[in-house]
């Protein structure tokens, strides 16, 4: 008998790969906002076709690459933020895997354009199925483009599998929101079939919020803001009165990084106990800053999911921020007395 175990090439393991971090078209959303945030970009805009089926594009003008990167970055495991393994412990780029371009590369037709500032030209490469089919050398501002065309073209399963447009959407814009609401001093806008839907000036989280969730938030945001040795917390919630009967603006970062903690959630509606009925879900905004070796972002592939070294303290601090900030709307109880 002969051996039978092989090694799969490249473009099928990468194939394999995608799988995991690229699900849906918001996913590569998210992976493509979230490079761009690493390279430094102060503006960040996102163009959007057929709900990211046709096309998925953003443009930043962060730091770029060089044309030895352009290749590169389409590599698996090939990342410019960690470079040994303590790395992984003191995270601070919300990439780091150095998995999504090789998966965006495996699963669409890709053209990237990109120059960075001390580069007189810069590169434009086109790759499919995992294969550079063509690279020049092209005259553009400082900063990167990454198109992705005709997402699943190579996988029909998976293309057929995609939900409607509008569902498509919907997810898209969530991804959008999470990446934009984290990042207020970044100027970000989603074009979707040439109709611009948002257009996020820099500012400051309030007015990020309110751009983004609407004027009924103006005048009813309450500041939460707590630093202690182990943790800072700071953001908004809303005004007991803006609280609503269907969960929603509700958003949790962890060092810049959208999460969702059930656990932390519950942490806050106690807070709320006092001041709203208990069918009602209040609106947040909230940033947990500790030190990345205090949690561990690599336990789902999307990272939306992290484990706190203590998650109990995170808990406890997070409630009694919130309580602090809605001191002022409690009801003190008040003596009665008969004469
Ligand atoms: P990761 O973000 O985990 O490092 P990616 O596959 O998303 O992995 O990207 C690979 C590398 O390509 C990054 O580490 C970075 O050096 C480079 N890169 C990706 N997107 C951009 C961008 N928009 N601007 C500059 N460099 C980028
Ligand atoms: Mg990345």
């Amino acid at each position: 008998m002969t051996d039978i175990i092989q090694l799969l090439p490249d473009n099928i393991a990468n194939q394999i790969a995608a799988g995991e971090v690229i699900q849906r078209p918001a996913s590569a959303v998210k992976e493509l906002l979230e490079n761009a945030v690493d390279a430094g970009a102060t503006e960040i805009k996102l163009i959007i076709s057929d709900a990211g089926k046709a096309l998925i594009q953003v443009i930043d003008n962060g730091k770029g690459m060089s044309e030895t990167d352009a290749r590169m970055c389409f590599e698996r495991h090939a990342t410019s933020k960690i470079q040994q393994i303590d790395d992984l412990f003191h995270i601070r780029t919300m990439g780091f895997r150095g998995e999504a371009l090789a998966s965006v590369a495996a699963v669409s037709q890709v053209e990237l354009r990109t120059k960075r500032a001390e580069d007189e030209t810069g590169t434009c490469i086109e790759v499919e199925n995992s294969l550079v089919i063509k690279q020049e050398p092209i005259a553009i501002n400082t900063g990167t483009s990454i198109a992705m065309k005709n997402l699943f073209f190579n996988i029909p399963a998976r293309r057929n599998f995609l939900k409607s447009n509008a569902a498509e959407m919907r997810h898209i814009v969530d991804e959008f929101i999470r990446v934009a609401m984290s990042f207020p001093h970044i100027f970000f806008s989603l074009t979707s079939n040439n109709q611009q839907l948002f257009h996020l000036e820099k500012g400051t989280l309030k007015q990020r919020i309110i751009q983004i969730l609407g004027n009924q938030y103006n005048a009813k945001l309450v500041s939460v803001q707590e630093n202690t040795d182990y943790l800072n917390i700071q953001g908004f919630v809303g005004k007991p009165e803006t609280a609503k009967k269907t969960r929603g603006d509700q958003y949790f970062f962890v060092n810049n990084r959208f999460i969702k903690s059930a656990y932390l959630n519950h942490a806050v509606m106690n807070a709320y106990q006092e001041v709203i009925a208990t069918d009602s879900f209040p609106m947040y905004v909230l940033f947990i800053e500790l030190d990345p070796a205090q949690i561990d972002v690599n336990v789902h592939p999307t990272k939306q999911e992290i484990k706190f070294e203590d998650e109990k303290i995170v808990y406890a601090f997070v409630q009694a921020a919130v309580k602090h900030a809605l001191a002022q709307f409690s009801i003190t109880p008040t003596l009665e007395f008969d004469i």
